[in-house]
């Protein structure tokens, strides 16, 4: 197996990949930056979605695993003291495999088009300026939003910004996009869906408008949008992310140990 490290670079972090290095190799694993099949991941959720987009041309070909290297980490399942225990898990294949669909945005430029990818969410916020643009689905008007923006997230990102919005957790399970508002005005004059909406996987969220003063973010990214950007088409990604859990890794004990205080 060729493995190669995406460390947050702090001093703890670097320690867990020099005794990982060690392990790893003693093992018969082979340490190859160039062509990995397997990314270590040390630090926090953050460290795994840079991890993402540093990797993601040749997203298909790799497995993540992830070692906290602070307190918490929805991504990472191995805590510091349980790099045996990771070790050999690789070794004797006791890892769950869990594949998880990104999320891409077509960005719709006057004179030209890209497309972004995102594990979390896609974001397009204007917090200066009251953001106004028409939502479609599936080229269906929603509605003609006015806020500070919106966000479309994963089954995975549920538990990030969505969730900050009041947003609903999501199954990973569930194959899905979540549209939610951020601060939406609501008065007697302008009125939207004003709660998180969840799509089938096959849907396509757009919106559409004079959007040229908006940020468009995706994940840790964000891009400022200097020339005229008409309409973003948000949909499910072919691109799947693949993360190795920790033999018996389950969503509800994650949500509890994360979230629940008691
Ligand atoms: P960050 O500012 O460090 O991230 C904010 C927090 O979200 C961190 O505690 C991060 O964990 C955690 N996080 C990231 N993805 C998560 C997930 N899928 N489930 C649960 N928690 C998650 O920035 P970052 O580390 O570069 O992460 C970028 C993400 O931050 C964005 O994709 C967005 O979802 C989130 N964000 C949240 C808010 C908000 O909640 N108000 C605002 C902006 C951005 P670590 O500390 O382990 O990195
Ligand atoms: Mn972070």
């Amino acid at each position: 197996m060729r493995f190669a490290f995406y460390s947050r670079s702090d001093d703890n972090s670097e320690n867990i990949k020099k005794s990982l290095m060690e392990k790893l190799v003693s093992i018969g694993f082979t340490f190859n930056e160039q062509k990995p099949e397997l990314i270590i991941f040390i630090g926090g959720d953050g460290t795994f979605l840079r991890a993402v987009h540093e990797h993601l041309n040749t997203i298909d070909k790799i497995s993540f695993i992830g070692v906290r290297s602070g307190t918490l980490g929805f991504f990472c399942d191995y805590g510091s003291d349980e790099l045996d225990l990771l070790v050999s898990e690789l070794k004797y294949g006791k890892t769950q495999l869990g594949s998880y669909r990104m999320i891409e945005a077509n960005l719709k430029y006057q004179t030209r088009q890209t497309t972004i990818y995102a594990v979390n969410e896609i974001r397009l916020e204007n917090p200066f300026h009251t953001m106004i643009c028409e939502v479609q689905i599936n080229g269906e008007k929603l509605e003609h939003f006015r806020g500070n923006g919106l966000i479309v997230s994963s089954n995975l990102g549920s538990s990030a910004y969505n969730k900050s919005l009041g947003g609903a957790l999501v199954d990973p399970s569930v194959s899905m996009l979540q549209l939610t508002e951020i601060a939406t005005i609501q008065n007697n004059v302008y009125h939207s869906l004003g709660s998180s909406l969840v799509l089938g996987a096959e849907r396509t969220v757009n919106l559409i408008g004079d959007l040229n003063r908006s940020v468009v973010g995706f994940d840790h990214i964000f891009l400022e949008t200097g020339e005229s950007l008409t309409a973003i088409e948000i949909r499910l990604s072919k691109k799947t992310v693949q993360i190795l859990h920790k033999s018996g890794h389950s969503y509800i004990d994650l949500l509890h140990k994360t979230f629940v205080v008691d």
